[in-house]
């Protein structure tokens, strides 16, 4: 067999176009600057347009170089920290605004995809346990929600767990029906291009090297020139360096993989992952699955923590996975494996903040695409005055002592999950 592209199938299949390649030229002043053109940057933009102002939104990569176009499209409920600790930690009315964010999020995507062609598809998601205590587990998670969240959590095991999963591997499964999958490149790549005819500047190429006050706003300075501006959003995310003084100290880089099949016939695609369900494992370490709009396989996760992985022995850990979930699938190549980095933050929430005058937000964990978009959206209101508070901007960004830029300590937790995890297993 050849060994898979490394490269992301999304992109493949849904290139920049000529005018989103090629970006804008670097204005000499604007409103706005933004830095960082993922769903983030993107979605903060489009509700700078809509409120009049002039948006520059500048990236050190092509637009859209980061993780926003190739991740796995799955816009999924809930934060990155558990619904129950989230209850559990926050006051309640507080607690209540998160969930619901987390649940509007996906009303936002559906809002933004509805005038791009994107493929997205309420087709809700699938919670995978592997054993009898997992069974319990999600009894219970579902019981829980019954009562804390009014979530509509359909419970399956034994004989039912095959309609809606084509595998013998799991003994006990939740279905949801809210959430979505789209097609990340086309729905980031078809908002950019959105932006720059509704006259936005996209600069691609143009790392932000320094962001200074410079009279009623900020002087700042790229590779490709300086442009003035009277608010800057920094939405950098997984990428977050040390550009704003202490930020990289909230925010940890995660690596995330993901490789794809061939596509399968449409018939077996439908009878692996059933009306396309976006599924993951009930693991700290947990696999993520679902088709693509082509009836291809696409399984994410990592071994480790890091985001320098060697590609190839990724793609051949996330195969190996698709066989043990899908024996049948034994023969069928991996076509595509690639990564991109996510950010995690102490408290697993997101969080919108300001540091020197600047804003930002960020830290969605795997679910980026959908807060991305919402907060994206958000910080812009507030950023405008539309708004005058939010949720994510009330609690406190925590640092740790002995974190500054260098996550050395991930190895050391990834070893912890996974002692968990086998624990759990
Ligand atoms: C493989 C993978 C699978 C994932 N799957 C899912 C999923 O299925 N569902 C989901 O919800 N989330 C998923 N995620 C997470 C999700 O992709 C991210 O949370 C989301 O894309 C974050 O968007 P963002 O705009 O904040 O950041 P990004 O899209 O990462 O963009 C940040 C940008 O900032 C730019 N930048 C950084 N520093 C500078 C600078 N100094 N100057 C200029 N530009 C700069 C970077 O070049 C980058 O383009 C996945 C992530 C990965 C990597």
């Amino acid at each position: 067999m050849n060994p898979p592209l490394t490269e992301s199938f999304w992109t493949e299949d849904r290139p920049r176009s000529d005018q989103l390649a090629a970006g804008s030229d670097l204005p000499a002043d604007c409103d706005v600057a933004i830095v960082g053109s993922g769903i983030t940057g993107l979605a903060a933009a489009r509700r700078f347009v809509a409120a009049g102002k002039s948006v520059v939104v500048l990236d050190s990569l092509e637009l859209v170089g980061g993780a926003s176009a190739v991740n796995g499209g799955m816009v999924i409920y809930g934060l990155k920290a558990s619904a129950e600790s989230v209850f559990a930690n926050f006051a309640p009315g507080l607690a209540q605004e998160f969930w619901d964010a987390s649940m509007r999020a996906i009303d936002v995507v559906e809002e933004v995809a509805s005038g791009i062609e994107c493929d997205f598809s309420r087709s809700g998601s699938l919670e995978l346990g592997y054993n009898e205590r997992d069974v319990g587990l999600l009894q219970k998670e579902q019981a829980w929600h019954r009562q804390a969240t009014g979530l509509d959590l359909k419970f399956h095991s034994g004989g039912n767990i095959r309609s809606v999963i084509g595998s013998d591997r799991f003994s006990a499964a939740l279905t949801e029906p809210n959430s979505a999958g789209v097609h990340p490149a086309k729905y980031t790549f078809g908002l950019a291009e959105q932006l720059m005819e509704a006259s936005a500047s996209l600069v691609p190429h143009a790392a932000v090297e320094s962001i200074e006050h410079s009279g009623r706003g900020f002087s700042i300075r790229t590779r490709r020139g300086t442009v003035v501006a009277r608010q800057v959003l920094v939405a950098t995310n997984g990428y977050t360096e040390n550009l704003v003084p202490g930020l990289r100290r909230g925010v940890i880089p995660i690596g995330s993989y993901s490789a794809v099949t061939e596509p399968l016939p449409p018939e077996l695609a439908e009878r692996l992952i059933p009306g396309n369900r976006m599924a993951w494992t009930a693991r700290r370490f947990l696999n993520y699955f679902r088709r693509t709009p082509d009836n291809r396989i696409l399984m994410g996760g990592r071994q480790n923590l890091s985001p320098d992985l060697d590609l190839l022995k990724s793609g051949q850990d996330l195969g190996r996975r698709i066989v043990e979930f899908f024996p049948e699938l034994e023969d069928v190549p991996i076509t595509h494996v690639w990564n991109g980095r996510l950010a995690a933050t102490f408290d697993l929430m997101p969080h919108i903040g300001t540091i020197d005058g600047i804003w930002y937000t960020l830290g969605y964990g795997g679910h980026g695409l959908g807060l991305g978009t919402y907060l994206g959206d958000e910080v812009a209101r507030l950023m405008v005055g539309e708004i005058h508070r939010s949720p994510f901007a009330e609690i406190e960004h925590p640092h740790r002592w002995y974190y500054r830029s260098r996550p050395w300590f991930l190895p050391a937790a990834a070893a912890g999950y996974r002692i968990l995890d086998r624990f759990s297993r």
